[in-house]
């Protein structure tokens, strides 16, 4: 590990207050992922595909991975830089923080605070909902988490998912080998949101346990499902609160950690 990849490590584990390290005191335990974002977005007047994802700048439809917008990797490690605006308090910017250094345990993703000479870096800032660009842009890319709204680890790890280039689990492409989407169901408006992409998988099974899959009433118009799973129809998920086993693992293979 080189002095600037320890810098944030260091920063990180320091800035947070003796007292709030627990999660369960900044997480809303009633409230999956996906309808934290559906939350947060409802109504904004931001332009986003799938719920939370901003079109990206001047990219085709290709696979996002196809296009090189993967963060380049020096070494062992991807070194993602990243600003943290000053409207956060500090135990905002603390969740922020945790929810990125949760990736510096499972995988070769290294967030370090932007130097001067990073011209690409992520920008978290408290806009008008819980949004990300997928993959990585050029220069300052926004990563949207709002204040009363974004600030929980499974929402932090959602977003920085997305910058990192990885897409909703129920839109993988093989989804339907797995899932039904029941578009009686949904809500008028928002069937965009089910449309399937051309994804790259990596080789990792379709996990409904992923912190990137959407919750079984996602975007329900009446309180009946819009996404059910073709093998156990009873089966309850998106409900993570925090990174799958598959999820770091698909980091881990897309970077080659
Ligand atoms: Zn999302």
């Amino acid at each position: 590990m080189t002095p600037a990849f320890l810098c944030l490590v260091f920063l990180s584990l320091t800035a947070i207050p003796a007292g709030a390290t627990d999660d369960e005191a900044v997480t809303d335990g009633s409230l999956d992922v996906s309808e934290v974002i559906a939350i947060a977005n409802e109504g904004i007047s931001t332009r986003l595909e799938h719920g939370d994802i901003v079109p990206n700048r001047n990219r085709n439809a290709d696979p996002c991975t196809a296009r090189g917008c993967k963060w380049p990797k020096s070494g062992s490690y991807v070194r993602v830089p990243v600003t943290i605006s000053s409207s956060y308090t500090r135990e905002e910017r603390n969740i922020i923080i945790r929810g990125l250094v949760s990736f510096h345990q499972s995988t070769c993703i290294r967030f370090v605070w932007r130097r001067s000479s990073d011209r690409n870096y992520l920008h978290f800032f408290s806009g008008t909902g819980c949004w990300s660009y997928l993959g990585r842009q050029s220069r300052g890319q926004p990563v949207s988490l709002r204040k009363n709204g974004c600030l929980y680890k499974d929402t932090v790890q959602h977003e920085v998912l997305h910058a990192l280039g990885f897409h909703h689990e129920q839109v993988r492409s093989d989804r339907d080998t797995y899932v039904s989407i029941l578009t009686q169901n949904i809500q008028p408006g928002k069937e965009s949101n089910f449309v399937k992409v051309g994804t790259n998988n990596l080789g990792t099974p379709y996990d409904f346990d992923s912190v990137m899959h959407y919750s079984k009433f996602a975007f329900s118009k009446n309180g009946q499902p819009t996404i059910v799973s073709r093998s156990n129809p009873s089966l309850n998920f998106g409900q993570a609160t925090e990174m799958s086993v598959n999820d770091i693992a698909r980091v881990n293979t897309l970077y080659e950690c």
